[in-house]
């Protein structure tokens, strides 16, 4: 019995930290050469150093590390900000046209009108400012609640002053 300058193991297991004894059964990784217990390395699936090619090599059946194209399909919409043309913004030309306003103006005119009109303009205006407040999905409310406010007082007083007109 000489001098044991070598040590009483091969190598020591980078999955278990433990020495890997002479006579066990020992896992030297193709990519990064470290030595793993086969078992451990058998159970790990593969390498256990951080970004090694053979992290996962025994692992079978779907795929489940995150691929470049995996994100890229549970992303199926690129934002449209990224492409970039110059700054500007192609968008379908938009009629900016303050229709609440429009209508308010109307309503002032229609409510002239329903004087001798039994207030019948008042109906229609009232009519079309629903209309519009339905199909807008963001409509002005405060203005057209004013308009609806005119179409109504317009069409009572217009009722009222029509009658007292074509009856007299
Ligand atoms: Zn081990
Ligand atoms: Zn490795």
């Amino acid at each position: 019995m000489g001098k044991t300058d070598s040590p009483p193991y091969v190598d020591t297991c980078s999955i278990c930290l433990c020495p890997i004894e002479r006579g066990m059964k020992l896992h030297r990784c193709s990519a990064c050469s470290l030595a793993f217990h086969a078992d451990c390395w058998k159970e790990n699936y593969g390498c256990a150093t951080y970004g090694c090619a053979n992290v996962n090599s025994l692992r079978q059946g779907p795929d489940i590390s995150i691929t470049n194209e995996a994100v890229r399909r549970s992303n199926p919409e690129p934002p449209l900000r990224t492409r970039s043309n110059g700054g500007v913004q192609h968008r379908p030309p938009e009629i900016d046209l303050p229709w609440e306003y429009v209508l308010l103006g109307g309503s002032a005119f229609v409510a002239i009108l329903s004087v001798v009109m039994f207030g019948l303009p008042a109906i229609l205006l009232g009519v079309l400012a629903w209309y519009y407040t339905s199909v807008t999905p963001r409509p002005k409310l405060g203005v057209l609640i004013a308009v609806f406010a005119i179409c109504g007082a317009a069409f009572l007083t217009g009722l009222v002053l029509s009658c007292l007109l074509w009856m007299s």
